[in-house]
């Protein structure tokens, strides 16, 4: 049976549908592939649009690096076959082109490409005149004026029709997650830009399949617009982002396994105001700690330097100085005296340990 896009229900209708599922393959394969994630995506009755990577820009040379402007017959196909409108990732002037060519009905642009304001600015140009909703990905890094910069490029083409997307941000030394969510910017993202809808993509945070429910989750708690899940017909034999990617019959699972959170208006609001305002604590507590653990490395430097120069570890009268020093800073701050000598206590304690350890190693 083949449906068509509903002509009452325009692209733009079908973006504002809350939430919004966005749902398909990382990378177009082959024909077969692409029209089987379609149809089995559109049995589920939960995706409002079908994505899928034709030019996948990939961190190494050598990778498969998407299957070209073929894939677009084959996702017009699957478009036609299913009644899904579809997306695409945009990263150059030529590939715009191509897209608005075949009626590709929403385009988004890629991490690797909103770092990059020369690459924006083309895609950018190659925008102008176009009717096509546009999402912008967050950059790979964390920096929030790069996406700012996109949104600008593209609105500044005359795209109507733009939204975001938080995909997470590239970080050392994280093991949970492939792309460190990073709450606090894509909500700060979406405190400037209130009439923006926010999509999350719980597939590129997590990087793989057991995280993607809660991160998904998180994000509806958050009040985001909708989310991005990528899925495929055999997600083991995925020729991109195999480990990420479902099913579209887990996907409907996930889906179902979400709390949508249809509380009274009051309740929901309080939900989300709670939520942003624990991301910032989590945030605060994140850097706390990192510079926590930048003191004790000067701690240690200075258990070296006493070391070398035979002086003690407890020098009591530094430490009066200290304290006092900080109860002073405290008054000010709205933190108790006895808050302040337990912390400093606990700190205190632990730059001992770490300078005993080097005075005995
Ligand atoms: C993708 O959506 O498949 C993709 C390449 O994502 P990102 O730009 O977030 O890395
Ligand atoms: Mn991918």
């Amino acid at each position: 049976m083949e449906q068509t896009l509903n002509a009452a229900s325009t692209i733009d209708e079908v973006l504002s549908k809350r939430p919004l599922i966005i749902s398909g393959p990382c990378s177009a394969e082959t024909e077969e592939q692409v029209i089987e994630t379609a149809t089995r995506l559109k049995a589920t009755g939960k995706v409002d649009v079908l994505r899928a990577g034709i030019w996948k820009p990939r961190t190494r040379p050598g990778s498969f690096e998407g299957v070209g402007t073929k894939g677009l017959n084959w996702l017009n196909q699957a478009k036609k076959i299913t009644g899904l409108p579809i997306a695409i990732e945009v990263a150059t002037g030529r590939q715009v082109e191509d897209a608005l060519h075949f009626d590709v009905d929403v385009l988004w642009i890629g991490a690797r490409t909103t770092v990059n304001p020369f690459s924006v600015q083309e895609v950018a140009d190659a925008l102008r005149g176009a009717n096509v909703p546009v999402l912008i990905k967050n950059p790979i890094n964390p920096d929030l004026e790069l996406w700012i910069g996109a949104v600008e490029r593209v609105a500044k083409a005359g795209i109507k029709n733009i939204g975001l997307i938080h995909r997470g941000f590239s970080s050392y030394g994280n093991t949970e997650y492939r792309n460190a969510p990073m709450w606090h910017l894509a909500i700060e993202m979406k405190r400037r830009n209130p009439n923006m809808m926010i999509i999350n993509d719980p597939s590129h945070i997590s990087g793989n399949r057991t995280l993607l429910q809660s991160v998904a989750q998180k994000a509806i708690d958050l009040d985001y617009d909708g989310v991005m899940i990528e899925s495929h017909i055999d997600p083991d034999k995925a020729w991109s982002d195999a480990k990420q990617q479902v099913t579209p019959e887990r996907l409907a699972e996930i889906l179902d396994g979400i709390k949508w959170r249809h509380e009274t208006t009051n309740e929901r609001e309080f939900v989300v105001a709670l939520e942003k305002l624990r991301e910032q604590i989590n945030h605060i507590d994140d850097e706390l700690m990192q510079l926590l653990g930048q003191r004790m490395k000067i701690a240690d430097k200075i258990g070296q330097y006493k070391k070398e120069n035979d002086i003690t570890i407890l020098q009591t009268n530094r430490w009066n100085e200290l304290l006092e020093r900080a109860f002073r800073k405290g008054e000010s701050l709205g933190l108790s005296n006895e808050f302040i000598t337990k912390y400093y206590d606990a700190v205190h304690m632990e730059s001992i340990n770490h300078q005993t350890a080097i005075m005995n190693s």
